[in-house]
């Protein structure tokens, strides 16, 4: 592979909007693509498969949904960073597409500078969690989480979780920065005993933010969509 340039594809059927992300993705240093439709799209991600995709969820023909749907369902593309283009007032669009597997989305109209740095966060993000390795402790700010004991510390002291709400801590903990919504959160602690419904989750993550006292705000609410744990600590 000679070519180092990280590659980027953009589905956009909005000419205005495209031709603007791919002037700037091409500025800012990226080997970016277009595609205008949904077949285009799946076309050029056959052709060359882009290390992320910029996706607008309404496109004539195939939509955003779809596309995003057969990538997360085919092995060789499956691990391809996707962010949604969305626009203002479509939380159900951006839940359905995080449940489809999108790793982030952008609400239109978007500063091209947010733009960039979330390409940039996602496909950083994307690495860490490829390089996370088994270690069965994760260590954020002043909070310890250790999987194989179900132990958490804040600030080196022990927290009493139940069950769930250690579930619900480590799926949102694991990946720092990653919106989940409700329902992916029941996923993660789906299998056991206890049924959790979507008004559940958001009596768990009350229930933890209090338990965790000075790292309770770590845990954060994205509105209408799902929650989120702080990224950087
Ligand atoms: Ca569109």
């Amino acid at each position: 592979m000679s070519n180092q340039k990280t590659s980027v594809l953009v589905v956009e059927d909005e000419e205005d909007i495209l031709a603007l992300l791919h002037y700037n993705l091409i500025k800012a240093g990226y080997d970016a693509e277009c595609a205008a439709d949904g077949e285009g799209a799946l076309e050029a991600i056959a052709a060359k498969n882009p290390d992320l995709i910029l996706l607008d969820l309404m496109l004539p023909g195939i939509d955003g949904m779809e596309i995003c749907r057969r990538l997360r369902g085919d092995e060789s593309t499956r691990e391809i960073p996707i962010i949604m283009l969305t626009a203002r007032g479509e939380e159900e669009d951006v839940v359905r597409g995080l449940e489809l597997g999108a790793d982030d989305y952008i609400t239109k109209p978007f500063s091209i500078k947010v733009l960039l740095a979330r390409v940039q966060t996602v496909l950083r993000r994307r690495g860490a969690l490829q390089q996370q390795s088994d270690t069965e402790e994760l260590v954020r700010g002043d909070l310890r989480i250790h999987s194989g004991r179900s132990l958490v510390q804040v600030e080196g002291e022990s927290v009493d979780l139940t069950f769930t709400e250690f579930r619900v801590l480590e799926a949102l903990a694991s990946r720092p920065g990653w919106v989940l919504t409700r329902y992916q959160i029941v996923n993660a602690v789906r299998g056991e005993d206890y049924a959790v419904t979507d008004r559940a989750v958001d009596v768990q993550i009350a229930g933890l933010r209090k338990k965790l006292g000075s790292c309770g705000h770590y845990i954060e609410t994205v509105r209408g969509v799902g929650y989120r744990f702080m990224e950087g600590l």
